[in-house]
């Protein structure tokens, strides 16, 4: 879906005054952190101008959808859930898609953004930062490095989408991808869902990571141990303890990738899915306060009056200076800002959030301690039960896992976990 921009509010300094009405509050990002913000101040305050700019086409789907869209056959164009005119037109909103910020001049309240149709300069009244993050890039050697994927968005899951497919051959007769073999780098929480999905669209699956086992920073060894073999019973071909070194293009057109042990795989395709980084660069250029994302306080704001981040690139005070990548963070965040930006300025507070995690085989709900926490796993009884519950140095419950049928206890562990921002 494309959408031609329209001309933003008030524009550049040239513009005679008469002409500027009330400066928007504008928006940069049109993920979900952008656009569940946007909704969520549209229920308080139906009047102020609000623009977002974003640099994809602006259509509203579910990100997480992108790594269980192969078992359900689903391709690109079905993963849009609201074109971006709707979303726009329901939500009394000037979109500016293809639009990419350049610049934040903070002292103006300015911006600079690259459209189809030029460099322009937009006013701000308020502005929300909802950029998201960018995948980690793993440096690795070889002439064919460049054709490593990574998917962190609808157009980077077209392009995977579209080499499972084969760029040379024909789709199936049924329009769906062929069989491929992928090699995914990173056995972490997305490269796990990947790995379960490709299987499950009947690709053949290889995974690289360093560690042991699947998910080894963020589960029990146990826990760890049990995905393990419930992807190796579905086909997943695990190499651990090694490193992806170069990816080469073999004489068939394929890719040859050379390991850390020795080992070379030919496969068609590479996904990289070592883990995400929070996009600080337009903010850090602005002079706004970044560390590991943009430094926000309880109520969202930046280091800069009136400026204000959520989602993937929002390192949260609310959360211990955490960054949270994840759904339900965004929507709490979305809603306090809302709040304060409708006139009553509200702290964000964070429930317990526990995450599942998109592995069928082995279906999880990991709700983690925050990282600094001392302690330890523990599981009940001999683990097999599939619970562990995480227990501080004072014995203080401060996270679970559940893995399989132990998942249904979900509610009750929930019960007796003990929140902390930060230890
Ligand atoms: C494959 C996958 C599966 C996932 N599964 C789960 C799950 O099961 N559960 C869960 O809780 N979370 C999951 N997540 C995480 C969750 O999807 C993200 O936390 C969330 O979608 C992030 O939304 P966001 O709006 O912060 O960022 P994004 O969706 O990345 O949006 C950023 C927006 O900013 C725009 N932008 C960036 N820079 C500029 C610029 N300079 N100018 C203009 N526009 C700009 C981009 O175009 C984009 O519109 C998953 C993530 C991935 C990648």
């Amino acid at each position: 879906m494309t959408m031609e921009p329209r001309t933003p509010v008030p524009v550049t300094s040239a513009q005679p005054a008469a002409e500027v009405v009330v400066a928007p509050l504008v928006v940069i990002g049109a993920g979900l952190a952008g656009w569940t913000t946007v909704r969520e101040f549209r229920k308080l305050d139906t009047a102020t101008p609000v623009v977002v700019v974003t640099a994809d086409s602006g259509d509203f789907y579910a990100k997480p959808s992108l790594s269980n869209a192969m078992a359900q056959k689903r391709a690109p164009h079905q993963m849009v859930t609201t074109p971006a005119a709707k979303m726009a037109e329901t939500l009394n909103v000037t979109l500016l898609a293809f639009s990419t910020v350049q610049a934040i001049e903070t002292k103006s309240r300015t911006l600079t953004l690259r459209s189809p149709h030029g460099v322009q300069t937009l006013r701000f009244g308020r502005l929300v930062l909802a950029t998201g993050a960018q995948p980690i890039r793993a440096p690795l050697q070889g002439k064919a490095a460049e054709r490593v994927r990574s998917v962190n968005s609808l157009d980077d899951f077209a392009l995977f989408h579209k080499e499972l497919q084969g760029a040379s051959a024909a789709p199936g007769q049924d329009g769906l991808p062929k069989p491929q073999t992928v090699l995914v780098i990173g056995a972490g929480l997305i490269g796990c869902e990947f790995a379960n999905d490709l299987v499950l669209g009947g690709h053949s699956v290889q995974v690289v990571d360093p560690s042991t086992r699947p998910l080894a920073s963020l589960l029990p060894e146990q826990a760890g141990l049990q995905l393990k073999d419930a992807l190796q019973a579905l086909g997943v071909h695990w190499h651990f303890g090694t490193t992806v070194r170069t990816v080469d293009e073999a004489p068939d057109g394929r890719l040859d990738v050379s390991l850390a042990n020795g080992s070379v795989l030919r496969v068609d395709t590479v996904l990289s899915a070592i883990g995400l980084r929070a996009q600080t660069d337009l903010a850090s250029a602005a002079g706004i306060a970044c560390e590991r994302g943009i430094v926000v306080d309880a109520q969202l704001q930046t280091s800069v009056d009136g400026v204000y981040a959520l989602g993937d690139g929002a390192q949260y005070a609310s959360a211990g200076a955490r960054t949270l990548p994840f759904v339900m963070p965004i929507m709490g965040a979305a809603k306090a800002l809302a709040a304060t930006l409708a006139g009553t300025p509200t702290d964000l507070v964070f429930p317990l959030m526990p995450v599942s995690i998109k592995t069928p085989a082995l279906p999880i709900v990991v709700c983690a301690p925050h990282p600094q926490t001392a302690g330890g796993w523990v599981a009940d009884g001999s683990g097999e039960t599939g619970a562990w519950r995480f227990l501080d140095d004072q014995g203080v419950q401060r996270g679970f896992v559940l893995t399989g049928k132990s998942g249904a206890r979900r509610m009750e562990l929930a019960q007796e976990t003990v929140l902390q921002a930060a230890p």
